[in-house]
C-alpha cells in the first residue's frame, strides 16, 4: 500500500440533478471515472478513503451555515454516496474507508493523517467535487503536511468552472501537484 484514493464529497446533495447544492452535469460526467479509478486502486491494492461532507441543519455554530443552503444532512439521502461511486462504496466497503468530514478539507477534523501514517502512504490521489472548494482545501492540507499529491483532471468538476480551472493551475503550480 503505497498511494491513496481520497473520494471527495461525491454525495447525493453535491452530484445529483436534483442535490441541495449541486455541480450538476459537470459533477455527473466524472462518476464512471471516479469509479474506475476506485476499481483500480482496490485492485493494485492501494486505499480509497471516501470523505464525505456531514452538517446539522441549522447549526448556529457551523461557518457554513451562512454561507450555503443546508446540505449533506445528518440522517438524510443528500449524504449518500451518487451514482456508480455509491455503487463501487458498497461493493468495497470492507476493503475502503469512509470518514465524516464537517469542513472542506478531508484532513480537518478527521482521522485522515494518522489512518495514512499508520499505513506509511505519503502519496494523495484526489477525485470529487467540488475542485475549488472541498478538493481545494484537501489539496492545501495535504501539502503543508508533506503528502505527494496527484490530482486526476478527469476526476474533479465544479459548478464554477472559473474556480474550477483556476484550482487547477494552483494544484499545479503552487503545491506542486501532478495533474493527471
Ligand atoms: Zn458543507
Amino acid at each position: 500500500m503505497k498511494k491513496a484514493l481520497i473520494v471527495i464529497d461525491y454525495t447525493y446533495d453535491f452530484v445529483a440533478p436534483d442535490g441541495k447544492l449541486t455541480c450538476g452535469e459537470l459533477g455527473q460526467a466524472i462518476d464512471s471515472f471516479i469509479a474506475g479509478k476506485i476499481e483500480e486502486y482496490i485492485q493494485a491494492g492501494e486505499l480509497v478513503v471516501f470523505t464525505n461532507d456531514l452538517h446539522i441543519e441549522n447549526d448556529p455554530y457551523h461557518p457554513e451555515t451562512k454561507l450555503f443552503p443546508p446540505h449533506n444532512i445528518a440522517g438524510t439521502p443528500g449524504r449518500e454516496l451518487y451514482g456508480k461511486v455509491k455503487g463501487m462504496q458498497e461493493i468495497y466497503h470492507l476493503a475502503s474507508i469512509t470518514l465524516d468530514k464537517t469542513r472542506y478539507s478531508s484532513f480537518a477534523g478527521t482521522n485522515l493523517h494518522q489512518l495514512l501514517q499508520e499505513r506509511h502512504i505519503h502519496e494523495v490521489s484526489l477525485v470529487g467535487v467540488c475542485t475549488d472548494i472541498c478538493v481545494l482545501h484537501t489539496a492545501v492540507d495535504a501539502y503543508n503536511l508533506g503528502y505527494t499529491i496527484n490530482v486526476y483532471e478527469q476526476g474533479v468538476a465544479s459548478f464554477n468552472t472559473a474556480g474550477h480551472i483556476w484550482a487547477l493551475n494552483h494544484f499545479k503550480g503552487t503545491l506542486g501537484a501532478n495533474i493527471l
